[in-house]
């Protein structure tokens, strides 16, 4: 039971009702969500959906410089491709910003804001250092009424960016600079993708969230540790607002650890630019951190719902095994994916004693772990292709694949045996004649003899071409959330995380469609892409490995 959970469970014991748990999710719609917003928003969601109580959907939306409505269809997209409902509770803080500016002129006619026209610099050099005290702005003590005009001058255009912020007065000399007189709203010409152009001063993070959350009655504001040294500010703008007045029940902040996962780079705004040069294809990459990204992979809601289940939620920041999250992957993609084969590195092989034009159509199991999936139809006829690497001409000792002489299991078919080698001039291998065991269809053992190995094969005359793309991380470093002294993202991206590949494939993959968990037998799990494919014509994208290396 982890501390948020216990922290709910205690409000509860002590009379809140379980129903009245009122949870938000507050993204800022400036760049698409990644699996760190996964594990907040499953905690908001969860800990409300537990309780009977409601998470909220609230963009937060008070900085029109980089937001963009495209990134509200997506973060609305992403939430509910993740099983969230939020019904009709979608907010945004911009709703509310004729409501803060109410809240901030009641703040300065409380004598509690001032219009400062300090610089940028001079604000930061007033402000001081921890450990000694700031210095007054010598704005500070500006008649409420002056400060009152000033501000509404704001509101109307009157000044130009940066010549005046409206600052709320609280303590020059805390241990904490949040507290010293923080900035409340700020001039920005800007056009909000929202409210258009009707506002031109726009309220900080800081006085919007936390008024925001009293607003719509949330109970608990689950957000991340670098939000810990803001909260004196949270309550402090609550409790110096009407708006207390008018609350059952005060929202608290709550603070717990950021994800961090190996390999992978968190920061949106790093994200971005990975967007902006062309690093990647866009923010939905397969290669991406991305929920969009992860979706185009063929990773599933499940498995990551799980996944953020079980790294827990804890007050230390620490580095999480991307192995982790791959482990959950797989273990889904086993129970749903279909089972097809598909050979990336062809060798011809030709059975002599099969006939020419002739075609047997072989039962294959969909899914070994879900027998309602069924089982389909392959065609074996005279040439197939195995994998090149499934044969070895002089193979060591614990080679039981195929080599001259040597019998295998073709999956789903027959025993064939290697009877000859075929190479061309300078000596490569380029075709097996190979004989089958006809008594062994289905790939039954007809008298008890035993082969040590199967391998997976396509039928030449029915297998039709596609592409693969493989990937592998998108950097070689493992902690990217903290990068060494000077050195750049950049600097650690891996050159090979995407290798395309083309391959042949039986027949049934043709049909398969973007949103198909396909495991490709003895390789790997794949989906087809949701853009790059066509009908009849899929690319699939390799979403995760077979071998699980988690705790290995
Ligand atoms: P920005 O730098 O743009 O603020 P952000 O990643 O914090 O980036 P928000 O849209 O503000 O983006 O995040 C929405 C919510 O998701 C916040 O409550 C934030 O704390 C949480 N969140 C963001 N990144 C992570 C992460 N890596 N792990 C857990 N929660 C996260
Ligand atoms: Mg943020």
């Amino acid at each position: 039971m982890h501390f948020i959970r216990q922290i709910i469970a205690e409000d509860v014991k002590n009379g809140l009702p379980p129903a009245a748990v009122r949870t938000r999710f507050p993204p800022e719609p400036n760049g698409c969500l990644h699996i760190g917003h996964a594990k907040a928003f499953c905690l908001d969601f969860g800990m409300a959906i537990e309780n009977g109580g409601l998470c909220n959907l609230r963009f937060d939306d008070t900085n029109p410089d980089k937001e963009d409505t495209r990134f509200v269809d997506s973060i609305r997209e992403d939430v509910r491709w993740m099983g969230f409902d939020w019904g009709d509770r979608e907010f945004y803080a911009s709703d509310y910003f004729e409501r803060l500016y109410g809240f901030a002129e009641e703040l300065i006619q409380n004598g509690k804001a001032y219009v400062c026209t300090l610089s940028p610099e001079e604000f930061k050099e007033y402000r001081g250092v921890p450990g000694q005290p700031g210095k007054p702005s010598p704005h500070r003590d500006r008649p409420p009424a002056e400060s009152l005009d000033l501000f509404r001058r704001m509101r109307a255009g009157e000044f130009e960016e940066g010549r005046y912020v409206l600052r709320a007065k609280i303590d020059m000399s805390s241990p904490n600079l949040h507290m010293r007189d923080p900035a409340i709203y700020r001039i920005k010409k800007e056009s909000h993708h929202r409210t258009g152009s009707k506002w031109c001063i726009y309220p900080m993070y800081d006085f919007a969230h936390c008024l925001s959350d009293a607003i719509e009655g949330i109970t608990h504001s689950l957000c991340t540790l670098e939000f810990e040294v803001h909260r004196p500010l949270y309550d402090w703008f609550i409790e110096n607002t009407s708006i207390s007045k008018t609350l059952k029940i005060r929202p608290r902040q709550y603070e717990f650890a950021r994800l961090n996962l190996s390999y992978t780079m968190m920061s949106k705004r790093k994200l971005q630019q990975l967007v902006a040069e062309k690093i990647v294809e866009g923010w939905d990459d397969p290669r991406m951190p991305t929920l969009s990204g992860m979706r185009r992979r063929g990773y599933t809601p499940a498995a990551i719902r799980e996944f953020c289940e079980k790294i827990g939620v804890t007050k230390f920041n620490s580095l999480t095994d991307l192995a982790l999250l791959e482990h959950c992957v797989r273990q889904d993609l086993n129970k749903i994916s279909l089972r097809r084969m598909a050979v990336f590195d062809p060798l011809e092989v030709e059975i002599s004693n099969w006939n020419e034009g002739e075609t047997d159509w072989l039962d294959a199991v969909n899914n070994p772990e879900d027998e309602s999936a069924g089982s389909r139809k392959i065609p074996f006829s005279k040439r197939i292709y195995i994998e090149r690497g499934d044969f070895m001409e002089n193979p060591p000792k614990k080679f039981f694949r195929l080599s001259p002489g040597s019998e295998v299991r073709l999956r789903y078919a027959y025993f064939m045996r290697c009877d000859e080698v075929v190479k061309d001039a300078s000596g490569n291998v380029v075709r097996l004649i190979c004989s089958v065991d006809r008594a062994s269809r289905g790939g039954n053992s007809p008298d008890g003899r035993r082969v040590k190995a199967t391998i997976h094969w396509v039928d030449a005359a029915g297998a039709k071409k596609a592409k693969a793309r493989l990937f592998e991380n998108l950097f070689t470093r493992a902690d990217m959330s903290d990068l060494p002294e000077g050195a750049d993202f950049e600097d650690f991206l891996n050159p090979r995380s995407l290798e395309e590949r083309d391959i042949l494939i039986e027949p049934a993959l043709a049909e398969a469609k973007a949103g198909d968990h396909i495991q490709f037998e003895r390789n790997a799990y794949f989906t087809p892409d949701s853009k790059l494919s066509a009908p009849g014509s899929p690319v699939f994208n390799r979403t995760v490995a077979l071998k699980d290396s988690y705790g290995k």
